[in-house]
């Protein structure tokens, strides 16, 4: 990943990529739809938030890519204030609606990261960027944005997906061939993300990598759980 520093916002995106969502969008709240694996995953991400940055009640939170809000919603619900940025107008709009349904305000603004950086530099006490950096021509820009939404001693969590010959196999071939839980094209392996550059791109945008999980999915048990084998699907914690 290059940084680039006088990057222009509006470039930092892959019209394709949000084309790929907006045509998915009616089925962001489906649990057995294409997003199946994200509600999965979301109590666990969600507890490793809180474990490692505390109680979300009463905290300013923004969600970048928040897509349908799946994450978005259950950190208001755990209390905190919400902010959720996506550029993808159909998948905020479903995000909204739902919203309606359940009764959780979330702030859902369509802007890109680099926007929202320069209108609310220091503003936030947890940002997350969730599944969303393997999906941008340039992830350090991201990263970047969201060191300078945070507040000084505050936590930026991201997760991913590792560059390597399993991850191939695994989140490509396994995913969207075998097991057909993503659809054809959802990802492209050159996009994804080596922790090390992760960390790099943290570095250099002022935030302390802290803390790396490894997330994995049992084809057998249909289960996902955190641990150590960061080789595919990762998150990682970083503060400012
Ligand atoms: N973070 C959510 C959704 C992940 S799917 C979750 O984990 O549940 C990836 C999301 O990133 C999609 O909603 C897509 O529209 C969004 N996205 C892709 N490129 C983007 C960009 N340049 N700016 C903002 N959001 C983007």
């Amino acid at each position: 990943m290059t940084a680039t520093a006088d990057h222009a916002p509006s470039s930092n995106v892959d019209q394709a990529e949000l084309d790929k969502f907006s045509a998915l969008a009616s089925r962001w709240w489906d649990p057995n739809s294409e997003f199946k694996p994200l509600h999965a995953i979301n109590p666990l991400r969600l507890n490793w938030i809180t474990d490692l940055s505390g109680s979300l009640a009463g905290k300013t939170v923004v969600d970048v890519g928040c897509g349908g809000g799946i994450l978005a919603e259950s950190m208001a619900a755990a209390g905190a204030t919400v902010t959720g940025i996506d550029l993808a107008e159909k998948s905020l709009k479903v995000a909204k609606l739902h919203g309606l349904e359940s009764g959780v305000s979330v702030d859902y603004r369509t802007i890109s990261a680099e926007d929202l950086a320069r209108e609310q530099p220091g503003q936030f006490d947890v940002v997350t960027c969730m599944e969303m950096l393997e999906h941008v021509p340039d992830p350090a820009s991201i990263v970047q944005a969201c060191a300078t939404m945070v507040k000084p001693g505050g936590w930026v969590f991201f997760s991913t997906i590792n560059r390597n010959p399993k991850s191939f196999l695994m989140a490509i071939v396994g995913a969207e061939y075998v097991l057909r839980m993503l659809p054809r094209g959802t990802h492209q392996w050159q996009s994804f993300v080596r922790p090390s550059e992760l960390a790099e791109a943290a570095r250099a945008a002022n935030l302390e990598p802290v803390r790396l999980a490894g997330m994995s999915y049992n084809p057998i048990t249909e289960r996902y759980a955190l641990n150590q084998d960061t080789s595919v699907n990762y998150l990682m914690a970083t503060r400012r």
